[in-house]
């Protein structure tokens, strides 16, 4: 496999440049040629014009291409409007295809049924790549319906684009096709000896801090923890609604949760309602996490997961690169994130609207990313690695100064989410005996009785009510801090009982009096329970207060009462059982 990059100027230097390559080919075995055209040249009649030539000038090779934002030639930005990485393959097994159909959100299905059979009748099929136009398309369908495909092809592409971001039009072509303005070309590849690696690299890290997607619809996003989501901009990162809108968010992207990896989206826009218009597809229910775009760290990410690429040793690199990226850089720098890629390989690509790879057999649409393919005919060419960590990672004691900021944001933020545990705990609970407050026992058996109204809950709910017998006189006899103990103890029990039966929450009711609330039992496994902590309490000796009892009601729910008709009619059966004597369960239907 071999690699030529050309670019197109003027018909006479183009046509130069393809003799050259015609007499590297007559020279040497070759057995096909592609040739991919990147072109943020949109017009139209240019476009076909350089495909005439080739059509001409090399019958036999393939094309494909597509508009883009701007193009990447030997690792860098190139200047050219129009460039062609044009790859020769040199075995005799590798084959190829092309495949181009109309790219809509009502007919995605047929390129993906297309694409399907063409896998299914050629077996030798390992690699796809693909160029296709999205603006205005949602691409879940798509990508779910990409993730069918025969397990273990792997591919890999990019949106087209157009220089002027703010333009919706693309498009794409390839030989025989024609251009179209809202298609889709797969290059399909294989054969023994025709290996392909791709990876997907964005280098922004996510905060820890998750906010709850509540709200959104398609690429809008609507709500984040229940809140309009243009405030997570404004309240963390001081983020205006102004001109500058774009570029200050593109530091801080959303990671969003889905099939267990980090995606990246960016607010494109804000609506008058504090809604986002993001990149691409949100979804209701996952998660984001703010992303933090810093370039020591971008490059370094680079560098480590392009060791990987460099690793597999390739004859040739495609870079399918978002123009979000190259706007966070700016031209003048973009090219650090690509430049040492032509050490290991010849580099060539174009900036895209979205990047597309599959991982594990699931397509994924990225934004902000960085996917590379790196591709190879027959075996490892030599035993020669090129190093691809550089100098980030031998200076590791000059750490970048955001990554302490990071650090301690984080460090902070865990802290705070402990105390706020804890402060949740304590609204919830009782000081002196870690039960649950009467407000939230009583709060747990409204909503056990709701949820048994309503169907969702088991019916088979249960309360025990107790209180202590004659406790006035432990508190007189032996003072405050020995009827404390004797109130611990009790909780104690209570608690050792509940742990054996599921569902049971244990709540102080008042100074000396308690409530269980079971749910599903019956009623004999409760009057177990209940009997067992009566019992187990009076075996208790205190260091002053000896032996003490303790009464206790129990009683079951009938259908469609309300919590305080259940409530009063345990604490009835409490009474009773004071009444027969103290130290006794009473239960009342
Ligand atoms: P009975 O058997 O009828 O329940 O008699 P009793 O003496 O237990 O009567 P009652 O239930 O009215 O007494 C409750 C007492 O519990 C009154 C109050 O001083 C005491 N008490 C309430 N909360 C606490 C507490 O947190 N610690 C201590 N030591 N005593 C408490
Ligand atoms: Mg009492
Ligand atoms: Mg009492």
């Amino acid at each position: 496999m071999k690699q030529f990059h050309l670019t197109y100027d003027n018909d006479k230097n183009f046509e130069k440049e393809l003799e050259e390559i015609r007499q590297w080919c007559d020279r040497n075995t070759v057995y096909k040629i592609v040739f991919r055209l990147f072109t943020e040249d949109m017009d139209k009649s240019r476009i076909m014009h350089v495909c005439e030539i080739l059509d001409r000038e090399m019958p036999e090779a393939l094309y494909f291409g597509c508009t883009s934002n701007a193009n990447i030639l030997d690792g860098v930005l190139a200047e050219a409007k129009i460039i062609l990485m044009c790859t020769v393959f040199e075995y005799e097994t590798t084959q190829m295809l092309l495949l181009q159909f109309p790219f809509l959100e009502e007919n995605y299905k047929d390129a993906v049924d297309g694409l399907k059979r063409c896998c299914e009748e050629n077996p030798w099929v390992n690699s796809v790549e693909m160029l296709a136009t999205i603006m205005d398309m949602s691409m879940r369908g798509f990508c779910d319906e990409m993730s069918t495909l025969k397990k273990g092809i792997q591919v890999f592409g990019g949106g087209a684009f157009n220089p002027n971001m703010d333009d919706e039009s693309a498009g794409v072509f390839s030989k025989g096709n024609g251009f179209l303005e809202h298609g889709i070309v797969f290059l399909l590849m294989g054969g023994k000896d025709f290996h392909a690696y791709s990876r997907f690299i964005s280098g922004w890290k996510p905060l820890k801090r998750r906010f709850h997607i509540t709200k959104a619809d398609k690429e809008v996003l609507y709500e984040l923890d229940g809140k309009p989501a243009f405030e997570v901009y404004k309240r963390f990162l001081n983020i205006e609604k102004n001109e500058n809108f774009f570029s200050n968010t593109l530091e801080f992207p959303l990671f969003l949760e889905r099939d267990g990896l980090n995606i990246l989206r960016c607010p494109l826009a804000v609506n008058d309602d504090d809604s986002l218009v993001m990149s691409s597809d949100m979804e209701e229910d996952a998660y984001v996490k703010i992303a933090y775009g810093d370039p020591e760290t971008i490059l370094s990410s680079i560098r480590m997961d392009g060791q990987k690429i460099a690793d597999f040793q390739p004859e040739v690199i495609e870079t399918f690169s978002c123009a979000a990226r190259k706007a966070f850089w700016g031209d003048t720098n973009i090219s650090k994130e690509t430049v040492m890629f032509k050490e290991v390989a010849p580099t060539a690509g174009f900036y895209t609207h979205g990047e597309f790879i599959r991982i594990d057999d699931i397509m994924l649409n990225f934004n902000v990313t960085l996917v590379i393919a790196a591709m190879r005919e027959g075996e490892p060419k030599t035993q020669e690695k090129v190093d691809f960590r550089g100098p980030v990672f031998q200076k590791l004691d000059k750490i970048p100064m955001i990554w302490r900021f990071v650090s301690f944001i984080e460090a902070s933020t865990a802290e705070l989410e402990a105390m706020n545990q804890i402060l949740s705990l304590t609204a919830i609970t009782d000081g002196l005996t870690r039960l649950y407050n009467r407000a939230e026992i009583e709060r747990r058996i409204k909503n056990a009785l709701e949820e048994a109204a309503n169907g969702t809950g088991d019916e088979r709910i249960h309360l025990i009510m107790l209180d202590i017998d004659n406790f006035k006189r432990v508190n007189d006899t032996y003072g405050h801090k020995e009827g404390d103990e004797v109130i611990i103890a009790l909780s104690d029990v209570m608690q050792q009982v509940a742990q054996e039966i599921p569902e049971t929450s244990v709540g102080r009711w008042g100074g000396e009096e308690f409530m269980m609330l079971l749910i599903g039992n019956g009623m004999a496994a409760v009057l177990d329970a209940a009997e067992k902590v009566r019992r187990k309490f009076a075996e208790i000796v205190f260091e002053k207060a000896g032996h003490q009892t303790v009464s206790v009601g129990v009683t079951r729910m009938n259908p469609g009462e309300s919590a305080d008709k259940m409530c009063s009619r345990v604490d009835k059966a409490l009474y009773m059982a004071k009444d027969a004597g103290k130290n006794r369960v009473i239960k009342l239907d």
